[in-house]
């Protein structure tokens, strides 16, 4: 740690840290912050380039927006400024419209611009950071070796933070060969003469598209909007066989024109958060997925990779072991995070009655707002 004597004999020699950060998304950047403005060496690892584009909705809930503004330090101004506020959400189901407040409001921010602008507030923090950096492999029990294609760094704890569906999370081999259909994220942007600032969710068989405006479009411009969809792969494999699955949808979108090429991820799966392994804790997706309909993944990245920091800072400073750091980690994430994974199955049961039962419920949901409030609210 920078600034203090009671780890510098780790500092000496080659590349040694205190906290080693793998993946640089909303997690790992969080975490990286956190530590190193504590005073921790940090190395901060991510294999891809930034900015770049990501399968995301982009929809950051109301309830994170402190935090984040926390995190991006004094370059959250003109990001949190410019970024469209979503006040109201609509659920087109099944042929019904459910309207309900986003109360607090959400917003919707590019994962272009919000995981590059968190990087460098990372950077600024003083946080050693590296791009087009792939981690091969973690070992050891403390201190802990991190090994990259050309490179093996030290460190006395280490934050997996690589994602959903990564090298280091064992799940590639976990989930080869299973028969079932995959669920896959497609996401483009493109533009749109007008709408609402509502985030629009189009439920079908098999999925669902959410669609948010990512500027404004002020002065007659057309706006741009996200399109998102999770959609089993038996079911589409492209946003047009997505549109086409919802009538109110494909007739939105006849009147769009493409922004950006077309991304997709896949598999998506979703299991019991694990929020540590061996000596390692794990934050963000590398953790759980949670449901993308709640639009909770970054606010969970962000406290996650917090929290994580805030857990180990006690163990740099000589005060708990790792051990225990890890420890008071997991029981953190089990009290403050995984309830948001356990209600956001509450709305995917409803989805998955039978379709005659499903009509009656949104029928009545659809003359009773505070209901449907309720029910969003119940699964943030
Ligand atoms: C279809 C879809 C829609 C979604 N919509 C929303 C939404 O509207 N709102 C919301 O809040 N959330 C949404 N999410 C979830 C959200 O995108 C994630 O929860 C969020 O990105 C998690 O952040 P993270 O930092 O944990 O992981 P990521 O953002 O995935 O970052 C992980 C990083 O680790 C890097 N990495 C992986 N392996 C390695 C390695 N071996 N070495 C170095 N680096 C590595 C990756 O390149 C990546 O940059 C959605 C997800 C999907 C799939």
């Amino acid at each position: 740690m920078e600034g203090g004597d009671s780890v510098s004999s780790w500092d000496q020699g080659r590349a040694k840290y205190d906290l080693i950060v793998v993946g640089g998304g909303p997690g790992g950047a969080a975490a990286a912050i956190t530590a190193a403005r504590s005073g921790a060496r940090v190395l901060l690892l991510e294999r891809g380039r930034l900015p770049r584009q990501k399968v995301c909705g982009e929809f950051v809930s109301g309830e994170s927006l402190e935090l984040l503004a926390v995190q991006l330090g004094n370059r959250s101004g003109a990001l949190l400024k410019s970024a469209v506020r979503i006040r109201e959400g609509r659920l087109f189901v099944d042929g019904h419209t459910l309207t309900t407040p986003v109360d607090p409001a959400g917003a919707s921010i590019s994962r272009f611009d919000l995981d590059a602008e968190l990087w460098q507030a990372a950077e600024a923090a003083g946080v050693h950071a590296r791009l087009q950096t792939s981690v091969e492999s973690t070992s050891g029990d403390g201190p802990l070796r991190v090994r990259t294609a050309t490179d093996e760094f030290e460190a006395r704890a280490v934050i997996n933070a690589s994602g959903r569906w990564s090298n280091l999370n064992g799940k590639h081999t976990a989930h080869k060969g299973k028969a079932e259909p995959n669920w896959l994220g497609i996401k483009a942007h493109f533009t749109e003469r007008e709408g609402r600032p509502s985030v629009d969710l189009y439920f079908f068989e098999g999925g669902y598209c959410g669609v948010q405006p990512v500027t404004a479009g002020e002065n007659g411009d057309r706006r741009r909007i996200n399109a998102c969809a999770m959609v089993r792969s038996d079911v589409a494999h492209t946003l047009p066989e997505v549109f086409a699955q919802h009538p109110q949808l494909a007739e939105r979108s006849s009147r769009w024109e493409p922004a950006m090429e077309t991304i997709s991820t896949s598999p998506l799966i979703f299991e019991r958060p694990q929020p540590t392994e061996s000596r390692m804790l794990r934050v963000g997706d590398a953790a759980g997925f949670v449901d993308p309909f709640v639009g909770d993944g970054i606010s969970l990245a962000l406290r996650s990779g917090v929290t994580a920091a805030e857990c180990l800072i006690p163990f740099f400073r000589g005060e708990i072991s790792l051990g225990e750091a890890i420890e008071r980690y997991r029981r953190a994430y089990e009290r403050r995070l995984l309830p948001v994974f356990q209600s956001s199955s509450r709305i995917r049961r409803l989805l998955k009655l039978p379709q005659p039962l499903r009509r009656t419920i949104l029928h009545f949901l659809e003359g009773a707002p505070a209901a449907t409030r309720y029910l969003v609210t119940a699964t943030r």
